[in-house]
């Protein structure tokens, strides 16, 4: 099926350019290809695949837009329309002897080129063309003097001169006439071939909106056979029980046997908070996306890289993660940062998943630990709220929050200490972290030892 697939070009879009005139010889070469696999498609197609009805009964075999396609279309055409090869032989007869008439003329060419060459002597001389001066007879300076009177002299160059004779004025303009009348009918038989297609164009768009989600379970399908994930559970509950998860990009990095797998299990009833700190380095961030990444890719209905879980439906996952500014729009890093959290407290609901990593940390020590601590609490205390959060936080204070507030748990990511140096472990257990072991991973990033003091 990947195999197929990858024969498809972008449909939609081609059928697009057919509609709107903009298409290509190119494109309807693609265009046709890509058709020309859909029935091998369907009939690879297992029996049983629904996709909810997404898939079966929405891709339909354009026979006759192939057929069209095929005659009309040389396989191998030119990228604009007009210069003589978008339209195969053989599909318009008035092009085809308007071509060959064309072709006659050229042939006559170099008959006129022999011809002349024996009339004068003159074995170097060579007919030749430019958009300026047309055809011309082009002589080199030593033979100038063979030159008969009835050539007319056009242009004098350094190394020779350039004539013309009504022999070749006149094969010229049958040429030039036969190239504009080709150029013309290729623009009308292409016109005509688009508008034909257009016609399909409402199958095609439909075909193609289903193709693409076929291409998309394709890869999914692919993607957890070769990476061992499993079926997620789904349903209406609110929990969120995932067992040994893996971050399937992070996973995927760091190559086979790398990835230390970590539970999770929130819920609305119990526990709806989780508060996660941990040194540096050690996987806080990787475990929070993890989550989102994973309740995501189980509502779009892929397997998921885990041992096991259990996914209640969420309404939106928000996240506030990393630094980014809008200095030419007027917000500060900080700023940024709030506006986000903000939408998330306005728009959050118990239904929902909230990933924030790191709240608070753009502005001075205690008024980002303030605004940490009241985004924890109010997510915790609003009735309105109440979306299954996860907070990944260097402020430890924030580990008390769980004595206090009924729905609010410490998770920690653990390192071993040994001889001065850390070693992560990645491992998610429910507790706090005492310290954060920031320069330690400062020095393990090169930073300089002090200077000395003149
Ligand atoms: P900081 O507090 O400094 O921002 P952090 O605790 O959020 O750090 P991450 O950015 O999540 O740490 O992870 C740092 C690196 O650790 C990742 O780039 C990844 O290579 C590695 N890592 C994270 N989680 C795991 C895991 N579960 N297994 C293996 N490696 C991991």
């Amino acid at each position: 099926m990947q195999g197929l697939l990858d024969q498809v070009s972008d449909l939609e879009r081609l059928t697009n350019r057919v509609r709107t005139n903009t298409a290509t010889p190119r494109d309807l070469a693609s265009l046709r290809t890509g058709l020309a696999v859909v029935p091998e498609i369907l009939e690879a197609l297992p029996d049983g695949v629904t996709a909810g009805g997404a898939v079966i009964g929405r891709i339909h075999s354009s026979i006759e837009a192939v057929e069209l396609l095929s005659a009309a279309i040389p396989e191998d055409p030119s990228i604009s329309v007009g210069e003589g090869s978008a339209i195969r032989e053989g599909f318009h007869p008035e092009l085809d002897e308007v071509r060959s008439l064309s072709g006659d003329a050229r042939s006559s060419i170099a008959a006129l080129e022999a011809d002349h060459r024996e009339m004068t002597g003159i074995k170097s001389l060579k007919i030749g063309y430019n958009r300026v001066f047309g055809y011309y007879l082009e002589v080199t300076k030593s033979n100038v003097h063979l030159v008969p009177e009835t050539f007319e002299r056009r242009q004098t160059l350094v190394n020779g001169e350039r004539f013309i004779t009504p022999e070749l004025k006149e094969l010229e303009s049958k040429i030039l006439n036969a190239r504009d009348r080709i150029s013309e009918l290729e623009r009308e038989i292409f016109r005509r071939v688009c508008a034909e297609i257009a016609v399909y164009g409402e199958r095609i768009m439909e075909s193609a909106s289903a193709l693409g989600v076929l291409d998309a379970l394709v890869s999914m399908s692919q993607a957890a056979a070769e990476n061992g994930w499993v079926l997620p559970q789904v349903d209406d509950d609110t929990f969120l029980e995932i067992e040994a998860g893996r971050h399937p990009l992070v996973e995927s990095s760091l190559g086979p046997g790398r990835f230390v797998p970590n539970d999770l299990d929130l819920s609305n009833s119990d526990r709806q908070v989780m508060i996660i700190t941990g040194p540096n380095m050690s996987g806080k961030s990787t475990y929070i996306r993890q989550a989102a990444v994973l309740v995501l890719m189980a509502q779009v209905g892929s397997f998921i890289p885990a041992a096991k879980a259990r996914i209640g439906v969420v309404d939106r996952i928000f996240t506030r993660a990393g630094l980014s500014d809008d200095i030419s729009g007027g917000q500060s890093t900080f700023m940024v940062e709030m506006v986000e959290t903000a939408s998330i407290l306005n728009q959050a609901t118990n239904r929902s998943l909230a990933v924030l990593d790191e709240i608070g940390r753009g502005t001075s020590t205690y008024d980002g630990l303030a605004i940490a601590r009241s985004v924890a609490e109010h997510i915790h205390n609003s009735p309105k709220l109440g979306c299954k959060t996860l907070f990944a936080t260097h402020y430890h204070e924030l580990t008390q929050l769980s004595t206090k507030l009924e729905h609010v748990d410490n998770a920690t990511v653990t390192v071993r200490e040994w001889q001065g140096d850390v070693i992560f472990l990645h491992e998610v257990k429910k507790g706090a972290a005492d310290r954060s072991y920031g320069v330690q991973v400062a020095k393990l990033a090169g930073l300089p030892k002090p200077a000395k003091c003149l």
